[in-house]
């Protein structure tokens, strides 16, 4: 058994490398082709935790030198007026990413949105697009969180090949779009994986025959310490709030006695996420100056 310190993966750590080789690409895309990526965040409404996450994505884009605009909509946008701004930025040669913040109000269909922003500026990934090259093993972009716990499984030099990966979670935003990265015929992934959800049978079942679980089912706690065997790497995508505290979805008083690694919530998984977000804006502005 190891104790907390040393097993401890540090998210803000691996976000701060990546942030310095990004600003490091930024200035010499700049240096070769004089192109400053522009990310356009469109919001609807003033929901205090989607105005909370594009501030951050805001700061994000101001730390590795990219341009950033927000298009600050009312919550009664037509749908129809939400495709029209789409529409101009997607012809908007100057802008390289787009993200439509979600959630979306119930008036609007999120897959017409989704399916409308053009795929090479999809930074999110989430365009049908996008995800189908993913699920046939030719991505353009990995989205944002789950490459988050690929990348930190590459960086902390995680083998995943030939192992045994349970995900909990098959949500369209993480738990699939995780497992079909794993799944990809490339060096580090060639997992073999579980995807679990509410409707499996014994979680522990699934947990406990893991090397690696990716914890992304949003309720907090809900892997114990019983349901994970020693030496195995445990991942917490989760992100929940429990008496004003963020917490994830691994109960770490527990579980962090027996993982060989794993994740806090904070200061795991999220930092790395955003830094995601930068590294496929600046792909879209590489994308795009070599198709001009
Ligand atoms: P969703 O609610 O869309 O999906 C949750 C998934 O977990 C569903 O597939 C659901 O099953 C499954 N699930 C729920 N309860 C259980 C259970 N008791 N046992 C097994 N499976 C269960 O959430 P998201 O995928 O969008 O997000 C997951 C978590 O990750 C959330 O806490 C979210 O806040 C967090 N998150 C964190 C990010 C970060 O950067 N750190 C970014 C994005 C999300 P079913 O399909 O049957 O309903």
């Amino acid at each position: 058994m190891m104790n907390n310190e040393n097993n401890l993966i540090d998210g803000k750590s691996i976000a701060e490398t990546i942030k310095h080789e990004l600003i490091l690409e930024t200035e010499k895309f700049f240096k070769d082709k004089n192109i400053v990526p522009k990310l356009s965040v469109v919001i609807l409404g003033e929901d205090p935790a989607s105005l909370f996450y594009v501030r951050m994505i805001e700061r994000s884009c101001k730390k590795v030198g990219f341009q950033f605009e927000k298009h600050a909509l009312a919550l009664d946008t037509s749908e129809d007026e939400l495709l029209g701004v789409i529409k101009q930025l997607n012809n908007n040669d100057k802008i390289h990413g787009i993200i439509v913040q979600t959630p979306l109000p119930a008036h609007i269909n999120q897959q017409k949105i989704q399916k409308a922003l053009h795929p090479e500026k999809d930074v999110d990934c989430f365009n049908p697009v996008n995800m189908g090259n993913l699920a046939l093993g030719v991505p353009v972009f990995l989205p944002c969180t789950p490459n988050a716990v690929f990348e930190i499984l590459k960086r902390e030099k995680i083998d995943v090949e030939g192992k045994h990966v349970t995900i909990v979670g098959r949500s369209s935003i993480v738990g699939k779009p995780l497992a079909l990265i794993l799944l990809l015929k490339q060096p580090n992934a060639n997992a073999t994986v579980t995807v679990c959800h509410s409707r499996t049978g014994n979680l522990a079942d699934f947990t406990r025959e893991a090397d690696i679980i990716v914890a992304a089912a949003g309720k907090a706690g809900i892997i114990t310490g019983s349901m994970v065997a020693e030496n195995t790497v445990v991942i917490d995508v989760g992100t929940n709030e429990v008496d004003g505290k963020l917490v994830g979805d691994v109960n770490f008083e527990e579980v962090s006695k027996i993982a060989s690694r794993i994740t806090p919530v904070p200061g795991g998984v999220g930092p790395v996420t955003n830094m995601m977000l930068m590294k496929n804006t600046l792909q879209a502005a590489k994308n795009i100056a070599g198709t001009l």
